[in-house]
């Protein structure tokens, strides 16, 4: 009898062995089209670095890292057993191999290599969807590079050990360390968004850029990290710091770390509150620049919220549609009831919307022309209010095709539904990005000629588009009441953006389905109310993984 009641059947298979890289249309096409002109020895090597990459995504052993890294949360050890403070975070293991594997696959190296930025944004896309956590201190390490770049001695010193493809974990005095990683220091208790506001002081030791520090940080990431960015008021105003945990002679710097927060999700990173007594830092870039300094690093970091929830979002849709492929219910499968359908096809629209998206940003930073850092300026903000906005409902309603099985921890996605809002907050919360977008509206011209000029290539295409960009243009052009309508304004400037790269770039019916819905007004306000005449079988089967 026992036997009988412990049949298994109709559950989905484990969704392993799978290559994250190939098998995601949108993804790879998106690589290829940006690497169209590139040599044919550059197109094959970045291929078969994401290739592998996809790989290792899809395998058991990472998707068993994830868990761990995320079942075994760090832990803050403040004293040694002789009670001398040592302020270290403990990790499990599985934490060190995330990490060391993207450290190793070139993710905190995008500033030096051919099409850099494109093929870190992918593969961070791909390895993201491995686990999510373990991103913050690979993108804060990646993105301090040009804030360093702006005192040049610093950057010759440091730029080598944060981009190289050498994981070291502990803490060492930085010159004996191959590769090193990088965090930041700017909200304190009464002020995040508003820096302007920090309290910590920096005294001058001499002239020579050296400092001593002595406050808080309320929120400080990756704990563990070499070094830091962090904003204190100088004689001169809010200045930029670099702050190394372990200084020069080999003795520690003082960082005292208070406690780990206790987080929603993004359980495997440790973030903690930090204080500052008399800790040594050594300036970057000119005193009361620190904000102009930091915004570097900053900006680098938000195109990575994007990235990340675009992964967050392409790993939900890819668990939809694998259990809804291998699930009936009466009497077929899921993917084949026209209902389900209307469902998959509206999260892969925001997939791909998201990846294209991203791809596009990462290629303009690749470019580098004042053309291209003008066009940045206002895609940045707008993608990040967006994109990391649409992620949380986006992936609550993948998680709903999964039935019950979606709210189990065992499915994973409980875990990315916990992560999702995060990259809304961090780096400058929703309302934060939208005022970022007036602000370069008002103040830098040549950032939403740049902005219609690539939206315009898609003009005459499709009318919905057309009429859309349109109702921007007069709604840019009221002035009345602008900052309370900021939201509406940078939503309808990412919708065309995404619209006019869809147009140009994914195939018909999913360009169609986004044109009618998310710009020509035709469809509700949940998930899964495409209008039924599309061609959503079309864009389910583009959204399976390939092979
Ligand atoms: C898990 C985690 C890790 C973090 N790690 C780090 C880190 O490593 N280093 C670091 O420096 N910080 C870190 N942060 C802090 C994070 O960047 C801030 O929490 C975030 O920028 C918001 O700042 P705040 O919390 O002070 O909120 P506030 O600035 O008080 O904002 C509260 C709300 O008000 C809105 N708001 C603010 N100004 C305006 C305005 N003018 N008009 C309308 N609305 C407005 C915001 O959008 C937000 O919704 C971390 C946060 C989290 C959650």
């Amino acid at each position: 009898m026992a036997a009988t009641t412990h049949t298994v059947t109709n559950q989905a298979p484990p969704l392993v062995g799978y290559d994250a890289y190939s098998g995601d249309r949108a993804l790879s096409e998106g690589v290829e089209r940006h690497l169209a002109d590139a040599p044919p020895a550059l197109s094959a090597e970045v291929r078969d670095e994401l290739t592998s990459l996809g790989r290792a995504t899809g395998s058991e052993q990472a998707q068993l890292w994830g868990v761990q890294a995320n079942a075994h949360p760090p832990e803050l050890r403040t004293h040694d057993r002789y009670g001398n403070r040592i302020d270290e975070v403990e990790f499990h293991p599985a934490w060190h191999r995330l990490l060391g594997h993207a450290v190793t696959s070139g993710l905190t190296d995008a500033w030096g290599r051919p099409a850099g930025h494109l093929r870190r944004a992918a593969g961070f896309f791909l390895w993201s969807q491995a686990e999510s956590g373990h991103g913050c201190p690979v993108s804060m390490t990646h993105a301090a590079v040009p804030a360093l770049r702006t005192d040049p001695a610093l950057a010759a010193e440091w730029e080598p050990r944060l981009t190289s493809h050498v994981y070291e974990e502990g803490l060492r005095p930085p010159g004996q360390k191959a590769g090193v990683l990088f965090g930041m220091g700017m909200t304190e208790k009464q002020g995040g968004s508003d820096v302007r506001a920090n309290t910590t002081v920096a005294k001058p030791l001499d002239a020579s850029g050296e400092y001593l520090l002595t406050g808080h940080k309320w929120f400080c990431s990756a704990p563990m990290s070499d070094g830091f960015l962090v904003l204190a008021q100088a004689p001169g105003g809010l200045s930029c710091f670099l702050v190394p945990r372990v200084l020069a002679d080999g003795t520690r710097n003082v960082f005292a770390i208070q406690r780990l927060k206790d987080k929603l999700g993004n359980k495997s990173n440790a973030s903690s509150e930090v204080e500052f007594d008399g800790t040594w830092g050594q300036r970057v870039g000119e005193e009361g620049r620190g904000v102009r300094t930091i915004i570097e690093m900053v900006a680098a970091t938000r195109l990575d919220c994007v990235i990340g929830s675009a992964s967050l979002m392409r790993q939900a849709l890819t668990q939809a549609v694998h259990h809804a492929e291998h699930r009936s219910a009466f009497g077929s499968r899921l993917i084949e009831q026209p209902l389900m359908r209307n469902v998959l096809a509206d999260l892969a629209l925001e997939s791909e919307a998201a990846t294209v998206l991203t791809l596009r940003l990462a290629a303009a930073y690749d470019a580098g022309t004042e053309q291209e850092r003008a066009f940045l300026r206002l895609a940045v903000p707008a993608a990040k209010y967006w994109v990391t906005k649409r992620c949380t409902p986006m992936v609550a309603e993948a998680l709903e095709c999964l039935g019950g099985n979606g709210y189990v921890e065992e499915s994973g996605l409980p875990r990315l539904l916990r992560e999702s809002p995060l990259n809304s907050i961090w780096e400058g919360s929703g309302n934060v990005q939208a005022l970022d977008v007036l602000r370069a509206l008002q103040r830098e011209p040549q950032a939403l000629n740049a902005f219609l000029q690539e939206v315009g290539l898609a003009r005459g295409a499709d009318h919905r588009l057309d009429s859309a960009v349109k109702d921007l243009l007069t709604d840019l052009a009221d002035l009345e009441g602008i900052e309370a309508r900021a939201r509406r304004v940078v939503e309808r400037m990412a919708l065309v953006l995404q619209g006019s790269l869809l147009v140009r770039w994914a195939p018909a019916e999913v360009a169609d389905a986004f044109c009618a819905s998310r710009l020509g007004g035709d469809w509700g306000a949940a998930f899964g109310t495409l209008p039924h005449s599309l061609g959503l079988g079309a864009v389910v089967e583009r959204a399976r993984i390939a092979g």
